[in-house]
């Protein structure tokens, strides 16, 4: 079998809310690119891919010389023919890498009639859990509704969120309002939910001493783990000697070289594996595979996906017998979803294992074409910019936090609406 053609579309799909986190937001909205393979056979394969608000559909067109010819068979080829690691220092091919795999496994799963699971050794359970995954948000421009600033905001749409979905484990995604605020929150939170975990990911924004002062202060609660509360290897270390929770990552092991330093000299206890971040669902598993033998924790980071790539995150999930942590997705704040059927749903805070061949899912065309078209109409975001403090940037350390008794008066939206 020969790859004949990529074609990528670029998607925007509509939150429930603006998103905000430490480095700006979601601004009401994802922009994913969907990739489709196609081969000599008819089989056509689909990916995904993020990109901080921005299409990156002129980077899988330009890769369609490298593809053409290929045996979407030969996966692990792709990683040297794409993004070997010299050379990928140059291009920064590896998330580009992560969708062709996604396609390339798909429609191996479809020419043998297998779901990807199964490529990937066989599945050892029927469904991965999920944490709720809660966010500080903007209201919607739309409704004004949404709005998630205050604790008793945020411990209202947490039991919305366990109420309707059946989380048992929660993350809360700071750095973005003064620590003793966020400190607030989720202590509030964890008194709400009895019987629950929690984890709290302010994306590396506190100064060390900071985190250590944060992560201190919730020892006593049912933590999962604290999430990059400091950035860096060596700030994560001197947290990690001070604070008795695990710690957990996403950002300082995201590739093997970070993992055998990780392994060498501890930073962090659990390694969140992301399958774009890491360049597809077969190195995260290889990860994983590393994780279990130097007994590092395991979780599924979630980098914004429609339902493509929970497909993957749902495969690796399947697969890893050391996932004892629930995954994060942002998935229940979409509004709809591209592919056929809509959103996947959550039965007691869980999402069934796709068992169709290949990823388990397709796309919806009718759908695809109607984000399609809201993409060409709001365009791209910053992401890494906050929509009500158009002046401001994130520092690491960030040392300028957003007010919380601001209640998104005066919110800006450049670029378009915030959807
Ligand atoms: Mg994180």
């Amino acid at each position: 079998m020969k790859i004949v053609d990529l074609r990528a579309t670029t998607v925007a799909m509509p939150l429930e809310a603006p998103l905000r986190h430490a480095n700006g937001a979601h601004w009401g909205r994802f922009v994913r690119t969907i990739v489709e393979v196609e081969t000599d056979e008819g089989i056509v394969g689909i990916g995904e891919m993020g990109g901080g608000g921005q299409s990156a559909q002129a980077a899988f067109a330009a890769l369609k010389p490298y593809l053409v010819g290929h045996d979407p068979f030969r996966v692990e080829e792709l990683r040297f023919k794409l993004a070997n690691p010299t050379s990928s220092l140059y291009n920064n091919r590896t998330q580009l890498l992560a969708a062709v795999e996604f396609a390339c496994l798909d429609i191996a799963g479809k020419a043998l009639g297998c779901p990807v699971h199964t490529l990937l050794g066989g599945k050892v359970r029927d469904e991965v859990e999920f944490a709720s995954y809660l966010f500080f948000r903007y209201p919607d421009a739309g409704t004004g509704r949404g709005e998630v600033r205050t604790v008793d905001q945020l411990v209202e749409h947490a039991l919305e969120l366990k109420r309707e979905h059946g989380f048992r484990s929660h993350k809360l995604k700071g750095g973005v309002f003064p620590p003793d605020h966020e400190l607030r929150a989720y202590r509030e939170l964890a008194k709400a939910l009895p019987g629950d975990t929690f984890r709290y990911d302010p994306n590396a924004a506190l100064p060390m001493e900071e985190a250590i002062r944060f992560g201190r202060a919730i020892e006593d609660l049912d933590n999962d783990y604290l999430e990059d509360p400091t950035w860096g290897l060596n700030g994560m270390r001197q947290v990690r000697d001070a604070v008795r929770i695990p710690l957990a990552t996403n950002t300082i092991v995201v590739n093997f070289e970070q993992l055998a330093t990780n392994v060498r000299d501890p930073a962090v206890d659990v390694v969140l594996l992301d399958t774009t971040f890491w360049g597809g669902i077969r190195a995260c598993v290889k990860a994983a595979g590393v994780c279990e033998t130097f007994q590092i924790g395991v979780a599924v980071h979630s980098s914004g996906e429609l339902g493509i790539q929970l497909a993957t995150m749902l495969h690796l999930g399947a697969v890893v017998p050391n996932l004892t942590l629930a995954a994060d997705a942002h998935y229940h704040h979409l509004v709809d979803d591209v592919i056929v059927g809509g959103k996947l749903s959550y039965r007691d805070g869980r999402i069934a294992v796709p068992d169709g061949p290949g990823l388990g899912v397709s796309l919806d065309r009718d759908k695809l074409a109607r984000y399609a078209e809201l993409y060409q109409r709001l365009g791209d975001y910053p992401y890494d910019r906050d929509p009500g403090r158009p002046d401001w940037f994130a520092m690491v350390p960030n040392q300028s936090w957003a007010d919380p008794e601001d209640a998104a008066s005066g919110l800006a939206r450049p670029g378009g609406a915030t959807g």
